[in-house]
């Protein structure tokens, strides 16, 4: 099966033929399908296995480009995952005219924040500037209906779990949640449960 084969917008298409992504990587193969039907998704991939297309497809695909606020959040454990991701999203979204920001620590506030006030579809983020954002009242989550936590079990060795639990409490329930880790210490698990909706387990 190739991406012409997916029921996704002939833009997002047309962006994946600029990337040379003709057919899907494993983990996209089996996420895509089931991420187009708005399922919870708990994702067991490593780093180099095309897991980032894989949230970013079906993100892109669905955002509604008249909207001016936020409608995805995507949770990293470094800034560097951050700003990578925020590139592959922006690549997705290309010919949807898709913004995406990236938002991360040991950086000024202020411009973010000015950021922030302008048309974001997609904001990529490590936890605590996240949360930075949400206490100082400078991010607007309402509309937020995608949730991605990337690198799971690296947020769980930075001891950023708490953060990411204070992050979801400040979400609208009435959302799709992914998670993505190479490995599912209890922590995670124990976040999976409390925090997704009947979520379908894929592994590669
Ligand atoms: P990731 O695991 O998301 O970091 O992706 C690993 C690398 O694979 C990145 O350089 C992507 O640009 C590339 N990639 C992702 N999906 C595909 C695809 N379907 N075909 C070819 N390359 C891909």
């Amino acid at each position: 099966k190739s991406f012409v084969d997916y029921p996704i917008s002939d833009e997002i298409k047309r962006a994946l033929t600029v990337l040379k992504y003709d057919t899907p990587t494993e983990v996209q193969s089996k996420v895509l399908p089931l991420a187009l039907e708005n399922n919870d998704l708990v994702v067991q991939a490593q780093t180099g296995s095309g897991k980032t297309a894989s949230f970013g497809i079906p993100i892109t695909d669905m955002i509604e480009w008249l909207e001016n606020k936020p409608q995805a959040l995507i949770l990293t454990p470094t800034r560097e995952l951050a700003v990578q991701v925020r590139e592959d999203v922006t690549n997705i979204g290309r010919f949807k005219r898709i913004k995406a920001l990236a938002i991360y620590g040991r950086e000024p506030f202020r411009p973010q924040q000015d950021a922030l006030k302008q048309k974001i579809h997609v904001v990529v983020g490590t936890p605590g500037r996240v949360l930075d954002h949400i206490d100082r009242g400078t991010i607007a989550l309402d509309q937020i209906k995608y949730l991605i936590i990337d690198e799971a079990d690296e947020m769980l060795n930075r001891g950023f779990i708490e953060q990411v639990e204070a992050i979801i409490d400040e979400l609208p329930t009435n959302r799709v949640t992914m998670v993505f880790s190479a490995t599912f210490p209890k922590d995670i698990e124990k976040l999976c449960h409390k925090y997704m909706h009947e979520p379908t387990h894929i592994e590669i």
